[in-house]
């Protein structure tokens, strides 16, 4: 019930101002077995976290099956074992991150006529949070945003998406059983819901979605000053420099874009949008998406209980209309599965076969698929006159989330990375960048800002506070 945000927004804030106001933390009880947000207290949740996805992979993996129609191993892959990684490491690297020794923090050593001064920086909680969690990869895009928020010492509200509600409803029975439920509360709900939350003050909100709310959002933060970060999607291109590639370059190119477009048919942020290449590679390119298709689904995507399905009727309303209004020519798949035939469960009947659209150079920018993020596995090709006129291209676009371009010209290499920004760029291979822990993901203007994961999602949720200390003498 709505009355009851605005309790538990005030239960978690004091339990937050509890734990700051008691010098020496409390000692551990039968009900928090380590003093609240000390470094035991927020290993212990993310091992629990971790406890939490792992006991209960089955019924996680079931409640997406249910909601989206998503194949187990890619719930498995890209959600379980990552979140479960994840919880792993940040739990191990914690004391690294906040700064080893009792106290938290770095000392600064100062020289001249300051050398006598003690400074420091700690990097301090910044409070009561709220993360804003979409239904494409829901446990990942819950968990992990919680993973840097218990690192961090900051209690939180997670309010996941009401298109995944066996999901929602799930991770609202399993929170309170494996976490602290003086600090980490889940919110169910849809815009009402979620307008009433976006009322309160939050010491800063995580949100993960699409631009259109993520504007709608960011005016709401705005009336408390409150810090955001925004994890959205946009157009990625992908870049194939023909000349550069021999033919099992580009068969390997095809087959790694491919497998891009068919993670969750195409409902993920990272998705290779659409394709820049010189017409006189286009022939052998389609042939090798159509053989990697082949071997990938040997009985055809839609038959398969491997690949995933669309996730709404209004979605799927929407792709449909992509598929309809395209000026281009479906040169690869284009069929859908309506109504109550194939996968019996949940969304298993919404299927849209893996498609290959090739566009006209000369009318493509007006194209439909060329407007909004397809977010369905259409892929339409887009024929430019060279490297340069794709890069032009590119840039004479909104930055995207990432930009993958296929070549073994390391000059190409470094005219992409000049001559162009997006949140990321990835030469030869899609999807895999979320795989490196090591390098920061995240967007850059309408693709968003802000980092994670692990400790960059950790360093979104905490402040640099600098302590000087000057001696009266
Ligand atoms: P969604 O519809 O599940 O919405 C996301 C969240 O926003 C939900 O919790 C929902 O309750 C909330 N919301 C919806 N309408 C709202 C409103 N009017 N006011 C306040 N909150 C509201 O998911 P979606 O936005 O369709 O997700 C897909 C988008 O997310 C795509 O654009 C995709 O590219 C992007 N995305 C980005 C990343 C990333 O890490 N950068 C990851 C996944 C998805």
């Amino acid at each position: 019930p709505l009355s009851e945000i605005t309790k538990i927004h005030a239960s978690l804030s004091s339990t937050f101002l509890t734990s700051l106001s008691s010098t020496k933390p409390s000692p551990p009880s039968s009900t928090t077995p380590y003093p609240l947000l000390s470094l035991p207290y927020r290993q212990n949740q993310l091992l629990q976290l971790a406890s939490l996805v792992q006991e209960n992979a089955d019924a996680l993996c079931h409640s997406l099956w249910v909601d989206e129609g998503k194949p187990r191993q890619e719930v498995l892959m890209a959600e379980i074992w990552a979140v479960i990684d994840r919880a792993l490491k940040s739990a191990r690297e914690l004391e690294a991150w906040v700064g080893a020794g009792a106290e938290m923090g770095e000392d600064v050593k100062l020289d001249g006529w300051q050398a006598g001064w003690k400074a420091r920086i700690e990097k301090k909680a910044k409070g009561v949070v709220l993360i804003i969690s979409p239904w494409n990869y829901p446990i990942t895009l819950t968990l992990q945003p919680l993973c840097g928020a218990i690192a961090a010492g900051c209690p939180a509200l997670i309010k996941p998406s009401e298109v995944v509600p066996t999901f929602s409803a799930l991770l609202a029975v399993l929170v309170p059983k494996y976490l602290d439920p003086a600090a980490y509360r889940v919110a169910l709900g849809g815009v009402p819901e979620i307008t009433r939350i976006l009322e309160l003050k939050w010491a800063h909100i995580f949100y993960t979605g699409n631009g259109r709310v993520a504007r709608i959002i960011s005016a709401a933060a705005a009336k408390h000053l409150t810090p955001m970060t925004l994890e959205l999607g946009g157009k990625s291109p992908v870049i194939i420099d023909g000349a550069s590639l021999g033919e099992e370059e580009l068969r390997v190119a095809a087959r790694r874009i491919v497998w891009g477009k068919v993670n969750n048919a195409g409902q993920i942020c990272v998705a290779p949008d659409y394709i820049l290449i010189e017409p006189a590679y286009i022939p052998q390119f389609t042939s090798t998406c159509r053989a990697a298709l082949e071997s990938f689904f040997p009985n055809g995507a839609l038959n398969s209980p491997d690949y995933g399905r669309i996730v709404s009727e209004a979605h799927f309303a929407r792709v449909k209309g992509l598929l309809r209004d395209t000026k281009g020519r479906v040169v690869i798949g284009g069929g859908v599965l309506d109504g109550s035939e194939g996968l019996q469960e949940g969304a298993g009947a919404r299927g849209v076969e893996p498609t290959v659209v090739l566009l006209d150079e000369a009318t493509a920018a007006d194209d439909v698929l060329l407007q909004d993020e397809i977010f369905a596995p259409i892929l339409p090709i887009v024929p430019v006159a060279s490297v340069a006129a794709a890069l032009a291209y590119v840039r004479a676009h909104e930055h995207p989330l990432v930009i993958y371009a296929f070549t073994e010209s390391e000059d190409v290499k470094r005219e992409v990375k000049a001559g162009t920004m997006s949140g990321s760029v990835v030469f030869n291979d899609t999807f895999n960048q979320l795989s490196v822990d090591e390098i920061p993901f995240g967007g850059i203007g309408e693709s968003g800002y802000g980092r994670q994961p692990l400790k960059w999602t950790f360093e979104e949720f905490v402040y640099l506070r600098s302590v000087l200390d000057v001696p009266f003498r």
